[in-house]
Order: C-alpha cells, then structure tokens, then sequence
C-alpha cells in the first residue's frame, strides 16, 4: 500500500466509525459515494482494519522531509481511530492515557492549591465580599448581552473577525458562513463545517450571552478559527495537493487539539488586547447596550478567569477516573472554575459525552500559542499571522509542536 492507498483506507474506517457514533465524524468532504458505501461493520472488524492500516503505516519507507509530516500525522491519526474504536468497545482508560491515545497530549496534574492565588487575585478585582461565585455572578449579570441584540453584536463581531483575517489570509470570494441561534445543547457555539468553504455556525441561546463571548465565538467558530482552518485544509490539502485523509475530521482525534487550540489562540491573533478593547467599547458594549466605561475592568477580571481554565480539566479528570462523584464535581466546578451553578451542571454534561476533549482548548491554545510565537520570534503581529496560516495549512499534532518548539529553543 502506498501513503494514498492508506489514506483513503483512513477515511473509510473514520466513516465507518461514524456508524457507531454519529457524532464522531464532525466534517466530511470527499466523495459521497464514499459515505453512500459506508456498510455497518462490527467493532471488533474496525479495529482489526485500523491495526491493519497501522501496521502499514509503520511500514512504509521513510519519505522526503516535506512529506514526513503528513506521514507522522497520519499515523498519529490512525492511532488514535484505533483508540476510539476500542473505547466504543468498552475499553476504559484513566483520563491522562485517553487523551494522550486519542489527542496525543495530556494535561498538567493540577490540584486546589495551583488555583487559590488565582482566586485571590480575583477577590481582589471583584465588588462586595464573600463567595467568590456569587459576586462573580452578580458582577457579570452586567455584561449579558440582551436577547433582542444578540444578532446585532454577534453579526458585528464576525464581521470584524472576518475582515481583520481577510487582511492576513487569503481566503477564497465564495467562502461565506450562517449564523443559526439553537438550545438544548451541551456546547456555547459550534460550526458545522459543509464543504465548499460554507459554515454552519450555531449559538446556543440556554443562557444569556456575555459580551466578551461575542468575539471570542466569532473569532473560534469562524475567522481564523474552525470555519477558516476546515476551508484551507479544504482547499490546499484536499482539493490541491489530493492529501485525501483530510476530506474527513474525526472528533475524538489530534485534529481537534489543533482545531480547538489554534481557534482560541486565533482570538488574540485577531484581536491583540489594545485593538480588542478598543472595538468593544467603539462598538459592542454600545451595540449590546452595555456602558463602555465598564469595559477595562472586565476584561481584568476575565484575563484572570482565563488562567482558571485548567480548573475544568482537574475536575474533569477527577470526576471521569472516579474519584469525585456528580455533586462534588459540580461544586468543585463552582469553586475553582468560578461558573454558576446552571452553568456548571452543563460543563460537567459536557465533560461526560466528550470526556478528555476538554484539554484541546486550553492545553491546545497554550501550545499553539507557544508554537506560534517562538517560531515568530518576536515578529510582531504579522508574523504571528504568518506563522499561524502555516500551521493549518499544514497540521501539527501536540507532540510535534512541542518537537519544533524544542528544537527551536535549541537553535
Ligand atoms: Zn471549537
């Protein structure tokens, strides 16, 4: 088998995947003949498929250096697909070794204690004295972006995400996008990407919108995040290069540490903190009905609610190994990652169907970030950019990042 033979073999076992997980394949892009094809196999059937596919992988020749990155990745790829293959057949593995099988990656072990200057810094910003959730709360109850201007600030803030990123990435005049407003769902946004350069882009309206989530959704779900990075693969790798393994993106798999990792570093990239602030209290805050003279103040506290990310992945970890049950989960949640009770209790819903997944955005974006901004080398926000198009226009998984990063570092 050559690389193209195993490629496509690839991206008939995700699809056959799918059979057993609808939501696994999250975009497909290829030949619909191919998914029309798609039979029910048993589980044990794919994973001898993805084994066999594996060993063939490991088999072939070592390639010229421009091709060695698509190869690794492909095998990474492939590896984790036999994970999740074996995971739907009932094998349990802890936290840390799920995601290393299936994101190639694993979080730092935080506990408590990594958290409690965090929470500190933030009793000192926020009014009144106490519970930290609940004067969090309180605070943001400010910043929540009425229903009836909801689609007039998302709107805005796309738009702008999208023309801040036409000006560092070429992206083709027919790309276009549309933005639908949804409940019910365990996710705050989420893009359906349809082929042909077109998004689906969905807002979940269950809780009020805060106004800091309005670019920071637009620039992830669309410009220069998932929408952007699913119309290059689209376009460069599938369409001119014939690299097939990338006319389908399986969840649960490296793709997604990148996807979510350089969507949220793809924020700060769009909007650096000054020309942000600037925007939102130009046009947002005023547009969401919301006093601009509010803003500084908020994006403190909300640079200092960032670093609690990893609060989620600690709770994660504890409550999917077995250590913490439901409630524990949701106070632990409460205490450290600072989310309302409702808000919480939809965090740990998330957490129980995508489990591990949770580390792509934060592991993801700070990997991406560190990525990014050595190879730049201080370019400055240009290079930022450049250095970014690169990265998805030819995808990385976690350990290569960290692989160039360390050589790099060396040089
Ligand atoms: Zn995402």
């Amino acid at each position: 088998m050559t690389l193209n033979d195993i490629a496509v073999a690839y991206v008939k076992l995700v699809l056959a995947v799918g059979q057993h997980d609808n939501g696994y394949v999250d975009a497909y892009y290829g030949p619909a003949e191919w998914q029309a094809e798609t039979a029910k196999h048993s589980l044990a059937a794919l994973l001898q498929e993805a084994d066999r596919l594996l060993q063939q992988c490991r088999q072939l020749p070592s390639p010229a250096p421009q091709l060695a990155v698509r190869q690794d990745f492909l095998q990474l790829q492939l590896s984790s697909v036999r994970s999740y293959i074996a995971h739907l057949a009932g094998e349990h593995l802890t936290f840390n070794a799920e995601s290393a099988a299936l994101y190639d990656a694993v979080s730092p072990t935080l506990t408590p204690a990594d958290f409690d200057l965090i929470l500190a810094e933030l009793d000192q910003l926020l009014p009144g004295q106490g519970d930290l959730n609940t004067r969090l709360t309180a605070y943001h109850r400010d910043f929540e972006i009425p229903v009836d201007r909801l689609d007039a600030v998302f709107t805005a803030a796309i738009n702008e995400a999208r023309a801040r990123t036409r000006q560092h990435i070429e992206l083709p005049p027919e790309e276009d996008f549309r933005v639908e407003y949804v409940k019910d769902q365990v996710w705050s946004a989420y893009n359906w990407y349809k082929g042909n350069c077109y998004s689906l882009i969905q807002v979940n309206t269950d809780f009020p919108m805060y106004i800091s989530r309005a670019i920071d959704l637009a620039s992830h779900e669309g410009y220069p995040g998932h929408h952007v990075f699913n119309l290059l693969i689209e376009k460069r790798l599938v369409n001119d290069y014939g690299w097939m393994e990338y006319c389908v993106y399986p969840l649960y798999s490296p793709m997604s540490f990148l996807a979510e990792g350089s969507a949220n570093y793809g924020i700060e990239v769009a909007f650096p903190h000054a020309q942000r602030l600037v925007f939102e209290k130009e046009i947002l805050f005023p547009l969401a009905g919301i006093a601009p003279e509010k803003a500084e103040r908020y994006y403190q506290v909300q640079a200092v609610l960032q670093k609690l990310s990893y609060a989620g992945n600690m709770v994660a970890q504890r409550y999917l190994d077995g250590e913490i049950d439901h409630a524990a989960a949701v106070a632990m949640l409460m205490k450290y990652a600072l989310s309302d009770e409702a808000r919480s209790t939809q965090r740990l819903r998330f957490i129980e169907r995508h489990r591990s997944y949770v580390i792509n955005y934060n592991l993801g974006q700070d990997t991406v970030q560190t990525y990014v901004e050595q190879l730049a080398d201080n370019g400055g926000n240009e290079a930022r950019w450049n250095v970014l198009r690169n990265l998805l226009e030819h995808p990385l998984s976690a350990s290569m990042m960290q692989q160039r990063i360390a050589a790099q570092a060396q040089e």
